[in-house]
């Protein structure tokens, strides 16, 4: 379905898909981080953009949504050692930068990194993927 169809429509079908109940609070942060492309954001982001969008919710339902959304496939979560979690839209493996000064994460270009797995390791272990977040 386009979003421009109905309004909202889109954020109902990304809900139903992941099952969970299309409630107004849960479709109204789905459009604010599905709505314009592939973006990261921590709760604290993610309640200011709500608040200023008119959405009346506090800061712990949006911990607790993006926490549902991670636990239903929606979002990832990237592991960046900060005390503030982050949360990617993108679900694809992929690397990242994290700019510690001013709590910053972006992409990191694959062809930007070079990751190398030792065989002892391939042997040992079966390898799904390598995401590395390089610290700034
Ligand atoms: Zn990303």
């Amino acid at each position: 379905m386009k979003k421009t169809e109905r309004p909202f429509a889109w954020t109902v079908d990304i809900l139903r898909r992941a099952k969970l109940r299309p409630t107004c609070q849960r479709m109204g942060l789905v459009k604010l981080l599905f709505g314009h492309g592939h973006r990261h954001i921590c709760a604290e982001e993610l309640y200011k953009e709500a608040k200023a969008s008119g959405m009346n919710l506090s800061l712990a339902t949006v911990y607790n949504t993006l926490n549902q959304f991670k636990e239903a496939g929606l979002l990832r979560e990237i592991l960046t050692g900060s005390d503030k979690a982050y949360f990617d839209t993108n679900l694809t493996p992929h690397s990242h930068l994290f700019f510690e000064t001013n709590n910053h994460v972006e992409d990191l270009p694959a062809e930007l990194i070079s990751v190398q797995l030792s065989e002892a390791l391939l042997k040992k272990v079966n390898v799904k993927s390598v995401e590395v977040v390089v610290r700034i």
